[in-house]
């Protein structure tokens, strides 16, 4: 077998290619689809600590506005790309078309590693990326938020350099914000809550008895957590392993959520969690479980180890867990995948309801986000489940194929190909 492409840019590409192709796509469309509109490099200094300036690199996509302002969140991790941000920025796009909300996608990122770093180094590299690119963004351009080692604190600490930027509040120009600064109820666990509607509609359709089903999830950070937790709420599933980037625990008894997560906090990791067996993270992937979570990074899922999935379902919380190769091994295996940008799009659900909140200075009550989150998921995955039905195609396929007629459409109504 030749190497498998593992570059994330050009994984978003041929997917994308896919689509247009079946979409039967024109071509000038295509070419325009294919690229980001925009992206921005910067190179801003930071003062550490111990007295240093360092200089750090940050990336911002706006990968298409064709259906509103560019969308998407901003990473800070030692091994960020340029590619790694398009792909992100591209997957925004698709996420922010599928779930049919007024945005177009984009992606930050900054190398740095934010576990080496105080929390006053972190602060003051938030606001140096802001002010590096503050003239490029705003509420009716380019919002981010967060993801990968980003939380509410840095987007506090971002919104308030771009309002000092700009001489008054401007709560609107980024999203996932603390509660006291104009965040909304239920952003927090937003990603995963809409994972759990998708997983819902999944077992309905399936015919799977959620109550019974066994369920490990990759990945503790906040999508891997609040499953873990929505999981015990919402269905009563058992979660029978759980692991972080340092390992994971497996118990076939299940996996309290409140006893894990206490001895995380307690120790830093989920490893030697008493009573349960210490796995590694690719064990993890290959348990015979009824759903696996894949909720950290990408390409988890590849060629090689595609073809030990045992999971019946498996809900993509992460962004591009999974490679082409894969997918094709998943859908010959009847492995039902729910794909990343439907199944983790409502964290940028929510976060467009933090926009529409913001914009009206008027704020609602937790049970209206969920009201709402749950209309825009259970829609968007039935779409993407017609549409593979209708086409014969994997989900994520027919999730390309909604997704990108809804944004070639408003590029079409522009008047811009
Ligand atoms: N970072 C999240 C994602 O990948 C949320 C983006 C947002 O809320 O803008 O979907």
């Amino acid at each position: 077998m030749s190497e498998e492409e593992l570059n994330p840019w050009a994984i978003a590409q041929q997917q994308f290619d896919q689509a247009a192709g079946l979409l039967q796509l024109e071509e000038p469309m295509r070419f325009f689809l294919r690229e980001p509109m925009r992206e921005f490099h910067v190179t801003f200094p930071v003062k550490m600590d111990d007295g240093n300036v360092r200089i750090f690199k940050g990336f911002r996509v706006q990968y298409n506005d064709a259906r509103g302002p560019t969308k998407g969140g901003i990473r800070f991790h030692p091994e960020e790309t340029i590619d790694t941000v398009r792909a992100l920025a591209a997957w925004m796009t698709w996420k922010c078309a599928v779930v049919d909300i007024p945005l177009g996608g984009g992606k930050g990122g900054v190398i740095c590693n934010p576990k080496e770093m105080s929390k006053t180094e972190l602060e003051r590299l938030s606001r140096g990326y802001i002010r590096a690119l503050g003239h490029y963004i705003g509420p009716e351009t380019d919002v981010p938020a967060p993801d990968v080692y980003t939380d509410a604190q840095v987007m506090a600490w971002m919104m308030d350099e771009y309002s000092i930027m700009t001489g008054y509040n401007v709560p609107g120009v980024i999203t996932g914000k603390p509660l006291p600064l104009g965040g909304s109820a239920g952003r927090g666990d937003a990603t995963a809550r809409g994972g759990m509607y998708c997983i819902r509609e999944a077992a309905k359709v399936l015919g799977i008895d959620l109550g019974t089903a066994t369920i490990a999830i990759q990945g503790y950070g906040n999508a891997g957590q609040f499953a873990h937790k929505l999981i015990a709420e919402m269905f009563g599933s058992r979660v029978v392993a759980v692991s972080d980037s340092r390992g994971g625990i497996y118990n076939p008894e299940g996996l309290d959520f409140e006893a894990t997560f206490a001895h995380r906090q307690a120790t830093g990791v989920v490893k030697d969690f008493p009573g349960a067996q210490n796995i590694s993270n690719a064990e993890l992937l290959e348990l015979d479980v009824d759903l696996l979570i894949p909720a950290a990074l990408e390409n988890q899922i590849t060629a090689e180890n595609a073809p030990r999935i045992k999971a019946r379902i498996m809900a993509e919380l992460a962004n591009g867990p999974t490679t082409p190769e894969a997918d094709e091994i998943l859908f010959q295996d009847g492995v039902y995948v729910i794909p990343d940008f439907l199944c983790n799009a409502g964290g940028v659900t929510v976060s467009y309801f933090e926009q529409v909140q913001n914009a009206y200075d008027f704020y609602w009550k937790a049970e209206e986000v969920y009201e709402r989150l749950d209309e825009k998921m259970t829609r968007a995955f039935h779409a993407v489940h017609e549409m593979a039905q209708k086409h014969g195609v994997h989900n994520r396929m027919a999730a390309y194929m909604v997704a990108v007629h809804r944004v070639a459409e408003a590029v079409r109504l522009r008047g811009w190909v």
